[in-house]
């Protein structure tokens, strides 16, 4: 279906002069046949005419236009076409993917486009365009009245996104071209902005292909390394693999199960992402072997799932069911981990075609099958739809377009927070982040000199973890500097090497003016300044450390071995103190609190492993409280009577915690409860029950155990027993 050259010349616009030049022609005429013998496949010819026109009118639109890698203009929209129509997308999509540069690059309107090919492709037009004048510098400083309009366009009309989609896909393949500034700063775009949304679509190609290509632009050196190194692995594993398809393929064969199993390939993003989040080598992240076995209906699914638990033993507490409980773009699938040859973990998926497709293709799913009478599964379409409409709904009631934003974000990058500067910028922060974190990813200097936070306005320790939404301001002191104690709960790496290199650098002289510092402010109030202290206390005291002299002692506090409130408290005696005589001899528990009297909240009864904050009481030394304890939260009232304090590193001792447990009645349930925890090497102090009613029981129970892990192991096997209901950790 040929088109002759002067076809081409004579179907552009006459009054323009075509200035596409003649060695590009033939080229030219290959990609148009090329893009309509790939519509005609699932078009009808009317449809696949009208796309040769806009492919003629396109041509006109942009001619003389090259783009940067020397090429006529025209061969991108065809491409971004080509790459719809490989995903069979109706024809208005195909023409409105040739036609998306057109209003924004050239002097025709949207009007003209109507004229000629309809108010829908013209929508649709118009829609790419709008969203390509937004820019995006990166996630943070994506204006969120821009991400408001994206959303509008995407929630108008699917196809928008899609086209957007294909658009940025055909840009990076060809980013070659860009300076390296620009190829950075689109790259992270990809990478923060339109992967993830692909992602939430379903479309896992499009999402993959988007996060290697900008993956491989933003660290070219570390994608070559990784590249590299996969590539030997699976060169060395090239046989084992095969083996193994071709072992599970004969045993789906003997059960009479029609599937086939295909290899996984390697997508290079992913596997970076888990070895930063997860601080795994690459030999561990990338020691498994992949299989997906692809089978006609559900019922099949099932059944393939016996048979290869059959052939290899299945990793308990690894099955999932994504067919019964979808994913939320829509994903269906059966994922299951197998006990491999040599130890090496199996990661297999099982799925039907319809479902694999879904998989690849997610959204566009539904324009794929629509000419087959829309029958096929549209989960990741409806899904979509729905997503959509929320968001929608959420920015009607939203109002204003920040908190808009946020919803949006919240949904597209589920493991961070964003929280607001009072200025109303967005700071983005891993899950878990502190006022300490958001005080440093402002600057180094606001961090180093913070003394507290306002969340929402209210006061909070610095300690509190942030949630998306709030807005944040840090209050700073410019003679305070950080607190070492800090290390027990910032979480981003900027805050943790900031406090870091402080310390490092922190010389002598600063360290024990910086002790100085932190001792008169734990002494506040109490006394008039440092000279006031009992000489005959200082000098028990250093002694008692081993130290030679006062400065020593104040150094270690600058420098973070000691707790300055605990320092205070043994150099000032007060009238009610009971000493500390009885601390001498237990074994340390809580860093630098030496010589002081440590006890344990019962209401939440502190493990070693549990995020704590130690009180000082008059008389009883200093309680160590669990974060979430109730009682923590009177912190607003006395803040100076909290303290920073963490586990000694090698603990052994007993500790006791207290779990709450819900049994069905039934005969001999608390021997299996006693059974159980005996099983962890724990030990019961003390047994309770409450009748609830008929059907079940509460126990209370009291154990013994080292720490927080040994209690998670004793959960983990309670949890197991038939009879339970319910359990919990009680404070
Ligand atoms: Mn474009």
């Amino acid at each position: 279906m040929g088109v002759p050259l002067r076809d081409i010349r004579a179907e552009v616009e006459p009054s323009r002069p075509l200035t596409v030049d003649d060695e590009w022609l033939d080229d030219l005429r290959l990609r148009i046949d090329d893009l309509c013998a790939i519509a005609a496949d699932y078009l009808e010819p009317p449809q696949v005419e009208r796309l040769r026109e806009a492919c003629y009118f396109a041509t006109g639109a942009h001619a003389g236009i090259y783009r940067k890698s020397g090429e006529p203009y025209i061969f991108h929209p065809l491409a971004v076409a080509r790459i719809l129509a490989s995903v069979r997308f109706d024809h208005e999509t195909l023409i409105a993917a040739l036609l998306h540069d057109v209003i924004e690059d050239t002097h025709y309107n949207k009007d003209q486009i109507s004229a000629q090919f309809g108010p829908e492709v013209a929508d649709l037009v118009d829609g790419v365009s709008k969203l390509t004048q937004i820019q995006f510098n990166s996630k943070l400083e994506a204006q969120a009245e821009n991400f408001r309009k994206m959303f509008l366009a995407m929630a108008k009309d699917l196809r928008v996104i899609m086209i957007k989609l294909a658009d940025r896909l055909h840009n990076m393949r060809t980013l070659g071209a860009m300076r390296p500034e620009s190829r950075r700063r689109i790259a992270r775009e990809t990478l923060e902005i339109y992967a993830p949304i692909a992602g939430r679509l379903g479309m896992n190609h499009l999402r993959q292909e988007l996060e290697n290509l900008g993956f491989s632009h933003l660290y070219p050196l570390r994608y070559r390394v990784l590249q590299d190194a996969v590539r030997k692995l699976s060169g060395n594993r090239r046989e084992i693999i095969g083996q193994l398809e071709a072992r599970i393929q004969d045993r789906l064969r003997d059960e009479g199960i029609n599937g086939r199993v295909v290899g996984r390939g390697k997508h290079l993003w992913g596997i970076y992402q888990k070895m930063r989040l997860k601080h795994l080598p690459f030999r561990e992240v990338h020691d498994v072997y992949a299989v997906r076995i692809i089978v006609d209906v559900v019922d099949t699914c099932y059944r393939t799932l016996g048979v290869i638990h059959g052939l290899y033993k299945p990793i308990m507490g690894r099955f999932k069911d994504y067919i019964a409980i979808p994913k939320t773009n829509g994903y269906q699938s059966l994922h299951t981990v197998l006990f491999g040859p040599n130890g090496v973990p199996i990661e297999a998926q099982i799925r039907t075609e319809e479902m694999h497709v879904m998989a690849e293709v997610g959204v566009a799913a539904h324009w794929r099958y629509k000419s087959d009478g829309d029958s096929q599964g549209n989960h990741a379409q409806q899904r979509a739809r729905e997503w959509l409409r929320k968001l929608l709904d959420m920015q009607r009631r939203a109002g204003n377009p920040v908190e808009f934003l946020e919803s949006v974000k919240v949904d597209l990058f589920p493991d961070e927070v964003y929280v607001f500067t009072p200025r109303g910028e967005i700071i983005q922060l891993p899950r878990g982040a502190t006022a300490v974190d958001f005080a440093y990813a402002i600057h180094s200097d606001v961090g180093n000199t913070c003394v507290g936070a306002r969340i929402d306005r209210r006061l909070a320790p610095l300690r509190t973890p942030l949630v998306t939404g709030q807005t944040v301001e840090v209050i700073i002191t410019p003679t305070a500097r950080p607190n070492p104690a800090w290390l027990n709960f910032v979480v981003t790496a900027k805050a943790r090497a900031s406090i870091r290199h402080y310390l490092k650098h922190l010389q002598r002289e600063e360290a024990v003016l910086l002790g100085k510092r932190m001792l008169e402010k734990a002494l506040a109030g109490r006394i008039g300044g440092l000279g006031e202290l009992p000489a005959v206390r200082i000098k028990a005291l250093v002694r008692e450390f081993g130290l030679a002299g006062f400065d020593d002692l104040l150094a270690d506090i600058g420098l973070g071995n000691r707790v300055p409130a605990l320092i205070a408290k043994r150099l000032l005696p007060e009238e009610d103190e009971i000493g500390a005589p009885d601390a001498s001899g237990q074994p340390l528990l809580i860093k630098g609190a030496e010589g002081t009297v440590v006890s344990f909240g019962k209401c939440c009864r502190p493990l070693p492993g549990d995020a704590i904050v130690g009180y000082l009481n008059a008389g009883r030394g200093i309680v160590i409280h669990r974060d979430s304890c109730k009682n923590v939260a009177s912190y607003k009232k006395n803040p100076e009577k909290w303290i920073e304090v963490e586990w000694e590193p090698q603990i052994s001792a007993d500790f006791s915690a207290e779990l709450r447990l819900d049994v069905i009645n039934r005969r001999g349930v608390l021997a299996t409860i006693a059974a159980a925890i005996a099983a962890t090497d724990s030990n019961i102090e003390t047994i309770n029950t409450s009748e609830r009613d008929g059907n079940t029981t509460t126990v209370h129970l009291l154990l013994n155990v080292r720490d927080r892990a040994q209690l998670a192991r004793v959960m983990r096997q309670l949890r197991t027993l038939p009879e339970a209901v319910k359990l919990a950790r009680r404070g």
